[in-house]
């Protein structure tokens, strides 16, 4: 517990909506109440987690984003809520991450306020952990809203190189056609930002192959590409002989039922095949997880020694999108290889 904790690590896969803790959002809660703003929260707290244990899905999961969406309508508890989210894997040994959000419209703030209050948050310097922003495009959004928040990505990976680094689909997988999004992530490629994709989250081979042939940087969970979990020996071989990098979220997959155990899980067949993988936590408030949490379920579940696990969190440096940070952040990891003589 304690090794898993003390292990610098790094987060890729986070949205920050999923990410709040039960005390931010009475945090936030209380704020919005201070600050005489309305929000429909107060009854739903209770239904924000979502465990193995019951009967939800993976689609029952995107209702819930409402709740924690809800207490980030306003600049000022947007701006907290990043803060605290970003002290809270902090303290949890985490030294980088890449922090993902959909920019919205809200009755308090335009797209681009979104965007600015995340980005000036980030750029608040009384944090250790170093952050970065991944911009997220919405599967179920229409045309000219992804063409919108593709606009202003690129204006601020311009304007924040080093801050706002990448773009990422995401959203309910049933909803929406990749084809859709080609244009907007081509653009957004074009113009410098790193690609993530959530890939392969329900079986749907014709989706992966277009989606690994499109070349992201990374791809997000990858539950479906192995035969053995819905996919089919020819979108395997594509995702193998691709090397790209799997962000890889065990209690996630396990509590949205997208695969049954852990022991179960496709990391055992991504590691044995060489595919690079990054252990991350997803939406760890509503999963009640944290990235040291998710270390140690892989070293429990799957087997894997601390030597070996901290070698996992050194080789994720070589997938961040922010190559100006890359040497930072693992020389991090390297002193605590050598203090630790792992
Ligand atoms: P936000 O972008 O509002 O900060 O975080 C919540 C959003 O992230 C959700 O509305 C959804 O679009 C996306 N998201 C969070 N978890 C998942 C997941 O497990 N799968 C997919 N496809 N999207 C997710």
């Amino acid at each position: 517990d304690t090794f898993c904790r003390e292990m610098p690590k790094i987060e890729l896969h986070a949205h920050l909506n999923g990410s709040l803790s039960r005390s931010t959002m009475v945090s936030l809660q209380r704020y919005l109440a201070d600050l005489g703003v309305k929000d429909k929260t107060n009854a739903f707290i209770e239904k924000f987690q979502m465990s193995s244990g019951d009967s939800k899905t993976l689609s029952d999961v995107f209702p819930l984003f409402k709740i924690a969406q809800e207490l980030t309508s306003v600049p000022e508890s947007l701006a907290m809520a990043t803060a605290m989210t970003m002290q809270e894997f902090e303290e949890d040994g985490c030294c980088y991450i890449e922090l993902r959000s959909t920019p919205r419209e809200t009755s308090h703030m335009t797209h681009k306020q979104y965007i600015e209050t995340i980005v000036q948050t980030m750029k608040n310097d009384k944090f250790s952990i170093i952050p970065c922003f991944i911009i997220s495009i919405n599967r179920s959004s229409p045309k000219n809203e992804v063409e919108m928040i593709t606009d202003l990505a690129i204006e601020y990976h311009k304007k924040y190189p080093d801050l706002v680094v990448g773009i990422e689909l995401s959203g309910n997988p049933a909803v929406g056609k990749f084809s859709h999004f080609l244009p907007a992530l081509t653009r957004s490629r074009e113009a410098g930002l790193k690609v993530t994709l959530h890939c392969g989250e329900i079986p749907n081979p014709q989706e992966v192959t277009e989606m690994l042939k499109f070349r992201p940087d990374r791809i997000g969970h990858g539950v479906c590409i192995h035969p053995n979990h819905g996919g089919n020996e020819e979108i395997w071989q594509l995702l193998c002989k691709s090397q790209i990098p799997v962000e890889v979220c065990l209690t996630s997959n396990v509590n949205t039922k997208s695969t049954l155990s852990y022991g179960s899980h496709h990391f055992k067949e991504l590691y044995n095949a060489n595919v690079p993988i990054v252990i991350c936590t997803d939406d760890k408030g509503v999963f009640a997880t944290s990235l040291s949490q998710e270390y140690r379920i892989c070293a429990e579940t799957i087997g894997i020694d601390p030597s070996k696990l901290v070698r996992l969190s050194l080789r994720a440096c070589d997938y961040i999108f922010s190559d100006d940070k890359k040497k930072n952040v693992r020389d991090k990891i390297l002193n605590f290889i050598n203090k630790n003589a792992l």
